[in-house]
């Protein structure tokens, strides 16, 4: 099974973001076949926190057609706790340089799309974290 579809199991079955890390120390994510540092093929997978903060923002006005009852929503770039970057939703009217955040999973979509594979994944998304809780 590819480390993309493996990913996407993972993630609907166990509920949390699993990256490889790679056996020179790099944790790779999204994961893909080979460690773009070294181009090795020996990694495995590590549980993430799901936990990071955003690196950088915008909110978005226009959305197609599955996403126009959330506008308007912010898509992110967000600084994983264990190094990697990933750019996804996060659920705020107010998002700022630096805020922490937390993974969660919308399961039911019910996306309008024609690849069934895509409309079976749940998507993953960020919430803000409250101030103060450290958990
Ligand atoms: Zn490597």
């Amino acid at each position: 099974m590819g480390a993309v579809s493996e990913f996407w199991d993972k993630l609907k079955g166990e509920k949390k973001l699993f990256a490889l890390k790679c056996r020179c120390g790099a944790v790779v994510f999204p994961p893909q076949p080979s460690c773009p540092t070294c181009n090795g093929w020996e990694m495995e997978w590590v549980e993430l926190s799901g936990r990071g903060e955003i690196y950088a923002y915008t909110v978005s006005n226009i959305a197609p057609p599955s996403f126009t009852g959330k506008l308007p929503f912010c898509v992110s770039i967000i600084k994983l706790e264990e190094g990697p970057m990933v750019m996804s939703i996060v659920e705020t009217d107010r998002p700022e340089i630096g805020m922490k955040v937390q993974m969660v999973l919308e399961e039911k979509r019910n996306l309008d799309i024609p690849d069934e594979n895509w409309r079976e994944r749940p998507l993953y998304k960020f919430k803000p974290i409250p101030a103060g809780d450290s958990a």
